[in-house]
């Protein structure tokens, strides 16, 4: 069981650190490529402007650096001076046709600033094959004064652009996401799968030795009885007849062990409720158990609070209940003397079975209520079982809404206290 949630701890430990390993790698590249994109979008506009002033004589020295020229105030918007009134239709066209030719597919508002009229004397939406904006033409161009004329190129989507261009990927670290997501829920799956093989396999041994016994001892029994002269010795045949019937006692009463493994698969039990005196359920649970009790010469005494001990509960739920715990408690000592009371608080009614038995260390305390588990031990590990009782106990008062608890120590004893409202 450690060594399992061990490796169990380990694998995920490691997988988690390489999921997050791969994903801040995949962030990082996603950042690069961006600032990729948006460098050479920055390039493409400036290579189509450079076109605009080839194509058209926008400025008096055509020598100058076009660099200079040009003004990028915030990413999206550039401003281009000129010395002239451009012909707007053909500034437009060489526009839209520059920005074709440099793959420059965004909408853009543009605009002509005139420094005589400090206004835009004319504002015009360009807008290219699979750029179309609906809301793109309302969108006023940011205004600059300026001691010179201008064009503004106002970018509006750009940055939506951009991250189009990055669909590829985007689409693969998404698909990577997955993959890793598929991977993460398969390694969980084997890991559920192994657990649930070797608890399985844990109930099968447990279960053939159980019954593997008693079948050995009957079987002996039934030969012994068969044998020809078996009626010459009356004595002799009671006594296999006695084993016989001891025997199939004992597997009846796993068979309804094997019946309570049915209803603990169930999620939450049927109950049917109705008012129960817990004391006389303990006392009917210490009686069924006399034979065991006997036979381990246990001294079992009770202490209630009241005389009686009502509550709102089922009846039979709550008696198997009590009897796994008792019998549990003559199980594990080896000379029991067993303590059972019952007590009230406010609303809650309060059951302890304390004994004075081999206990169980701390660390053991909350898986004995796990499905199959059995707490390994020296000297006293004949006792036999399933590993089911508890967990069947624990269905039973969460059930009625109640709480169990353990307390116990090693070699000392333990007490094991339910507590149930009493409504
Ligand atoms: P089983 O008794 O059939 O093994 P249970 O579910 O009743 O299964 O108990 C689970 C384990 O808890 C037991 O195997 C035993 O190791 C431990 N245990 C339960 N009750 C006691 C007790 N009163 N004293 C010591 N150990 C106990």
């Amino acid at each position: 069981m450690v060594i399992r949630s061990k490796t169990l701890r380990l694998v995920i430990l490691t997988s988690t650190i390489l999921v997050t390993i791969i994903i801040a790698v995949q962030l990082f590249w996603l950042q690069k490529v961006y600032l990729y994109e948006e460098k050479q979008f920055n390039i493409n506009v400036s290579k189509s402007i450079r076109g605009l002033y080839d194509d058209m004589e926008l400025v008096n020295d055509v020598s100058d650096n076009t660099q200079k020229l040009i003004e990028n105030p915030s990413p999206d918007l550039y401003l281009l001076r000129i010395d002239c009134n451009p012909n707007l239709d053909s500034l437009w066209l060489n526009l839209k046709s520059e920005f074709t030719d440099f793959d420059v597919y965004t909408d853009c508002k543009a605009a002509v600033y005139s420094t005589e009229k400090n206004a835009f004397t004319i504002q015009e939406y360009i807008d290219l094959p699979d750029s179309y904006h609906a809301n793109s033409k309302e969108l006023p161009v940011p205004m600059f004064k300026r001691d010179y004329s201008y064009v503004v190129l106002f970018f509006p989507h750009r940055g939506q652009y951009i991250l189009k261009q990055m669909f590829f990927w985007i689409a693969s670290g998404v698909v990577l996401l997955l993959v890793l997501i598929a991977f993460g829920a398969s390694i969980f799956y084997l890991y559920r799968q192994k657990f649930l093989n070797e608890t399985q396999k844990d109930f099968v041994n447990n279960f053939t030795h159980e019954f593997r016994t008693p079948l050995a001892v009957i079987k002996i029994a039934a030969d012994v009885l068969e044998q020809e002269n078996i009626t010459d010795k009356p004595e002799r045949l009671r006594n296999y007849a006695g084993i016989i019937s001891d025997q199939t006692g004992h597997l009846q009463a796993q068979v309804q062990r094997l019946l309570e493994i049915a209803y603990t698969d169930r999620s939450s039990l049927p109950l049917e409720k109705e008012q129960v005196d817990a004391n006389a359920l303990i006392r009917q649970a210490i009686n069924d158990l006399l034979p065991l009790a006997e036979q381990k010469q246990a001294v079992i005494r009770t202490a209630f609070e009241h005389p009686e001990a009502f509550l709102l509960a089922d009846r039979s739920y709550l008696l198997l209940a009590l009897i796994n715990l008792i019998e549990n408690a003559i199980k594990y000592s080896a000379r029991p003397e067993i303590l059972i009371s019952s007590s009230e608080t406010g609303s809650e009614l309060c059951l302890s079975v304390k004994d004075n038995g081999i206990g169980i260390s701390r660390a053991h305390h909350k898986k004995i209520f796990n499905r199959f588990y059995r707490v390994t031990q020296g000297e006293l590990h004949t006792t036999k079982g399933f590993g089911l009782g508890l967990n069947f106990v624990k269905k039973v008062i969460d059930a009625h809404n109640g709480k169990i608890e353990v307390s116990s120590e090693e070699k000392k004893g333990s007490t094991f206290i339910i507590k149930i409202p009493k409504k």
